[in-house]
């Protein structure tokens, strides 16, 4: 079956490699990232260009493999789905069980507005999330992603690093910074996950923001639930 892997997440990595040459890995082109199965990279330009490029390359099956967050990409891959009737499938990790303490928030701006004023807050919700906090000049913050971020508020520093992250670590980089709120997607995982232990043993207030609503499509959390998936539709 050629597979489409719409990627953007370690375990869309994965499971490309496990599909190996039956499958086309599709990346957005954010980050650099090395790889050795097929793949292609960049956006295929709406709706209309993602069904040109599955009828193109005779794509026989979909997997949604993007990131909780990539709300568009995964709205995307659903109306094509709607029109072409490829299976589609969503590979999902599950999402992060919240804790009492946490403050739940809806988006990125209300994030921004619940960190009060003064805060030295732990902005950790990736590069391109940044613009929600620009109005922000009173706070301090810190961010860490892959890439540089194109925009950030006015009194921080970025970290550039890769997870997975490790207790200790997280434990350290909060002690060091005085951080006082944390805020993230809830993005589900281990390797990102050492963060939320870490606030919970400093005290450090958390503000989560929930994952967007996306369509209603056939879901596993792993890759090998999807691997077999597509066994299936092959047999
Ligand atoms: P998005 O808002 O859902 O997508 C914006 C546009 O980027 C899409 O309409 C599409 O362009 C292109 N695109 C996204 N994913 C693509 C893919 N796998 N292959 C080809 N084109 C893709 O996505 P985003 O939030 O900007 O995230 C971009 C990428 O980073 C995604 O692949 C996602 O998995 C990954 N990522 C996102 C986050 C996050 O917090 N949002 C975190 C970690 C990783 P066209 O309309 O032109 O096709």
């Amino acid at each position: 079956m050629k597979t489409l892997v719409l990627g953007g997440t370690a375990e869309a990595r994965h499971l490309s490699e496990v599909l190996g040459h039956t499958a086309v890995l599709s990346l957005a082109g954010m980050t650099r990232t090395p790889l050795s199965t097929p793949h292609r990279v960049g956006g295929f330009g709406g709706v209309e260009g993602l069904k040109a490029y599955i009828q193109q390359e005779d794509i026989q099956c979909i997997i949604d493999a993007t990131h909780p967050f990539a709300a568009q990409m995964s709205r995307n891959a659903f109306k094509a789905q709607q029109a072409l009737g490829v299976p589609l499938l969503r590979l999902e990790r599950p999402p992060w069980v919240p804790a009492p303490t946490w403050l739940m928030v809806n988006d990125l701006l209300q994030a921004a507005a619940a960190i009060p004023l003064g805060a030295r807050a732990f902005l950790s919700v990736g590069s391109q999330s940044l613009s929600a906090f620009l109005g922000r000049e009173d706070m301090w913050y810190l961010t860490r992603s892959i890439e540089p971020p194109s925009q950030a508020p006015r009194h921080g520093i970025c970290l550039l690093q890769r997870p997975p992250f490790l207790l200790a670590d997280e434990k350290a980089l909060m002690k060091t910074h005085q951080i006082t709120h944390l805020v993230s997607k809830n993005a589900g995982g281990a390797a990102t996950q050492a963060k939320l232990e870490a606030a919970a043993s400093l005290g450090v207030n958390v503000i989560m923001v929930k994952r967007p609503r996306l369509p209603a499509v056939l879901t596993v959390e792993t890759v090998a639930e999807a691997v077999k998936w597509v066994g299936k539709l092959g047999a």
